[in-house]
C-alpha cells in the first residue's frame, strides 16, 4: 500500500463523516448485533400495546431482581424497584452507592405507546351482510396504510361488576384477524384523484368482524347478534361493556428480518419500543455505582398528556420520594441529573429524498442518532440541548467506542416533530434526544437497522455505567 499524501492525512484529521457500523464491525460484532435483535423481536411481539409492553417489561425487570414499588414505601441504597403507573407506564430505578446529590440520576426515557386504531365506546353495527366496529384512530397515522391488512384486537374490557377481561385475538396462527375494507381500483378513479390524507376518511376506518346471521327469524341485526353471542360466550361481556373498554386494532404482523442479509428489521411499533427495549436491557445488564432510572411512558403519540404521559407529575413524585427516603434535596438531585430522551427519528430515505437535508439526516446503520433539537417552524417547541451537554455525550461515546450520528428530522420547514425531551428538561434535568432512525415511521410495519438498535443499547450502557 502506498503512503498517504499530506492532503489525505489532513482530510482524515480535520473532516467529519459518518461511519457505517456494519462496515466497521468484526464478525463477532455482527453476530452480537444479530443475537441482540432476537431478544428485541420477541419483546416487540409481546408488546403491541402500552399495557402489554408494561407487562412484558415488568417480567424482564422481575427476572433481574426488581420488585414493585408503591408511592410512600421506603427506599434505600441498593434498591432495585419499579413503579407501575396504571398498567400503562413504568418507572424503574436502581439506587447506586454514589452520592445522588453530586452525581444525580441517569435517566433513560422512552415511550411504549404506538399509533393504532382504537374502538369507539359504542362501536358495533351491522350493514349489508357484514358486522363492523366503529373506530377513532390514535396518533399520527396515514389512514390509507391501515386498510386491507390483517389486524389483531388487543385490550381490556371492564364489565358492569368491575371485573377486567383481557382480550388478544389475531396473533395466533389459527386466530381470526380483523380488517378494514378499501375500494377496488375498478371503482377507485375518483378516490385516486384525492390527496392521500383524505382519500380514506377517519369515519371509514370501520373494522370488519363478521358475516354469520344468528339463527332466529324473529330478530333484526342477526349478524351483530352472532358477534355479541360469541363475545358473551368467550368473555362474558355485553354490548354495554364496550363503554368501559380500551380495545385497539394493531397490525397482526410479527417482527421479521428484511432482505437476504437480514441486516434490517421490520415490525409494528418500533416507535418507540426500539428505544424502550435497549433502555430496559441496558438497566438490567449494567453494574454501576450510579443511580439509574428508566421511564417507559404512555401517550407520547398524542402529546404526552394525562396520568400516564411524560407530562404527569409522577416522574418528579418518584424522584422526590427517592430523595426524601435518602435524606437528600430533590432540587439538587434533579439539577445534577442527566437524561437521554430516547425516541426514534426519521431515517434518510432515498425514495423520498426531497424532504431530507442529506448532510443532517440520520443514515441507516450509521448508529444511534442524537438530535440536539427537534421541533418545527424555527425550532418551535424543542428542548434545544446545550453545546456543553452535547459535548459531554460526545466524549462519553468516544471513550466507550459507540458509533453514533447526529441528525434533525427532515428539511427545515418540511414538517418536523417533537418528543418528550422538553417535558423532562422542564424539571431542571439536562436532556438530549437520542434514538434509532426509522424508515416508514408510524406505518403498520416500520423498518430499522439492527446495527442501530444495538448501537442505541451500547450508548445507553455507556451513559449509565
Ligand atoms: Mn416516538
Ligand atoms: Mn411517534
Amino acid at each position: 500500500m502506498t503512503e498517504k499524501t499530506n492532503g489525505q492525512k489532513m482530510l482524515e484529521t480535520l473532516s467529519y463523516s459518518k461511519k457505517n457500523i456494519y462496515e466497521e464491525a468484526s464478525v463477532e460484532k455482527i453476530k452480537a448485533i444479530s443475537d441482540y435483535s432476537e431478544g428485541y423481536k420477541s419483546y416487540l411481539d409481546s408488546s403491541k400495546t402500552e399495557r402489554e409492553a408494561t407487562e412484558t417489561s415488568i417480567a424482564m425487570l422481575e427476572k433481574a431482581g426488581y420488585t414493585e414499588y408503591k408511592l410512600g414505601q421506603s427506599i434505600a441504597v441498593g434498591d432495585k424497584k419499579y413503579l407501575n403507573q396504571h398498567g400503562k407506564c413504568l418507572i424503574a430505578f436502581r439506587i447506586g452507592t454514589d452520592d445522588i446529590e453530586r452525581e444525580g440520576i441517569r435517566i433513560l426515557a422512552a415511550h411504549i405507546d404506538s399509533p393504532r386504531i382504537d374502538l369507539k365506546q359504542i362501536p358495533m353495527y351491522e350493514e349489508a351482510g357484514m358486522c363492523f366496529l366503529k373506530t377513532h384512530y390514535y396518533g399520527g397515522v396515514k389512514k390509507y396504510q391501515w386498510t386491507a391488512i390483517p389486524l389483531a384486537l388487543h385490550g381490556v374490557v371492564v364489565k358492569a361488576d368491575g371485573e377486567v377481561v383481557k382480550i388478544s385475538v389475531g396473533e395466533g396462527e389459527n386466530d381470526p384477524i380483523f380488517y378494514i375494507n378499501d375500494l377496488l381500483p375498478h371503482l377507485g378513479a375518483k378516490q385516486s384523484q384525492e390527496p392521500l390524507g383524505t382519500a380514506i376518511k377517519g369515519e371509514n376506518l370501520n373494522i370488519l368482524i363478521g358475516g354469520l346471521p344468528y339463527d332466529d327469524d324473529d330478530v333484526s341485526d342477526k349478524i351483530k347478534l352472532t358477534a355479541l353471542s360469541i363475545l358473551n360466550d368467550s368473555y362474558g361481556i355485553t354490548e354495554e361493556d364496550f363503554i368501559s373498554a380500551e380495545l385497539s386494532l394493531v397490525p397482526a404482523f410479527k417482527a421479521r428480518d428484511i432482505g437476504f442479509d437480514r441486516a434490517l428489521l421490520a415490525a409494528y411499533g418500533h416507535d418507540d419500543k426500539v428505544c424502550s427495549y435497549p433502555a430496559l436491557t441496558a438497566l438490567t445488564d449494567t453494574e454501576t455505582k450510579k443511580s439509574v432510572m428508566v421511564v417507559l411512558a404512555d401517550k407520547e403519540e398524542i402529546g404526552s398528556v394525562g396520568l400516564t404521559g411524560m407530562q404527569s407529575d409522577i416522574l418528579v413524585d418518584v424522584i422526590n420520594e427517592i430523595c426524601r427516603n435518602l435524606g437528600k434535596n430533590s432540587a439538587v438531585v434533579r439539577s445534577a441529573s442527566k437524561c437521554l430522551s430516547a425516541d426514534v427519528t426519521a431515517a434518510y430515505d432515498p425514495n423520498f429524498a426531497d424532504v431530507y437535508e442529506k448532510r443532517n439526516s440520520a443514515i441507516v446503520s450509521c448508529g444511534t442518532t442524537m438530535s440536539k433539537y427537534t421541533g418545527a417552524r424555527g425550532k418551535s417547541s424543542t428542548n434545544d440541548a446545550s453545546a456543553e451537554f452535547v459535548g459531554f455525550i460526545r466524549r462519553l461515546f468516544a471513550e466507550n467506542g459507540v458509533i453514533w450520528q447526529t441528525a434533525e428530522l427532515g428539511k427545515v420547514d418540511a414538517g418536523g416533530g417533537g418528543t418528550v425531551a422538553m417535558y423532562i428538561a422542564n424539571h431542571n434535568i439536562e436532556t438530549v434526544d437520542l434514538g434509532v432512525p426509522v424508515l416508514s415511521m408510524h406505518a403498520p410495519y416500520e423498518v430499522v437497522s439492527k446495527a442501530d438498535v444495538y448501537s442505541t443499547y451500547e450508548a445507553f450502557v455507556a451513559f449509565i455505567k
